[in-house]
């Protein structure tokens, strides 16, 4: 009796192990990117960076205070770049998006007033705002999966 009952205890602990094992949150994977998703992402971050390579050219016109080329820029080259932040983020897992979409209407508010101190011939303003449109970038382009 005391074998049998050694037993069915054994058994009720095998199962109690089984069912918390089942259940329990913590057990579950976190979310992965797949291969499709990964080659996707790295398509997009190649356009994003070259842009990012092309941004000192942006802080040269700024500094000669050349107006009129520093919003063919923006306009021109630096058109397409919300376009590729907002389509990289939603690429992302879901816990990276929220801050890739707030960084890239970051970015993009950051090159909206470098082009309204275009307008108005606002050196300090533009300087500032490229500067954080950098720092913006750079943090985005820090939340892409490396690999
Ligand atoms: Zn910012």
């Amino acid at each position: 009796m005391t074998k049998y009952r050694s037993l069915i205890s054994l058994l009720l602990a095998f199962v109690a192990t089984l069912l918390v094992s089942c259940s329990s949150p913590a057990e579950i994977k976190p979310p992965t990117y797949s291969s499709e998703q990964i080659s996707q992402i790295q398509g997009y971050a190649a356009e994003i960076s070259a842009l990012r390579d092309r941004l000192p050219e942006l802080q040269k016109l700024i500094q000669k205070e050349d107006w009129i080329y520093v919003r063919n820029f923006i306009h021109g080259p630096l058109g397409e770049l919300r376009f590729k932040l907002t389509a990289l983020s939603r690429n992302l897992l879901p816990d990276a998006q929220p801050e890739a979409n707030s960084l890239s209407k970051e970015v993009f508010d950051h090159l909206v007033d470098i082009d309204r101190a275009a307008q108005d011939s606002n050196y300090k303003l533009a300087v500032r705002n490229y500067a954080e449109a950098l720092k913006d970038l750079d943090a985005f382009l820090k939340l892409l999966p490396q690999g």
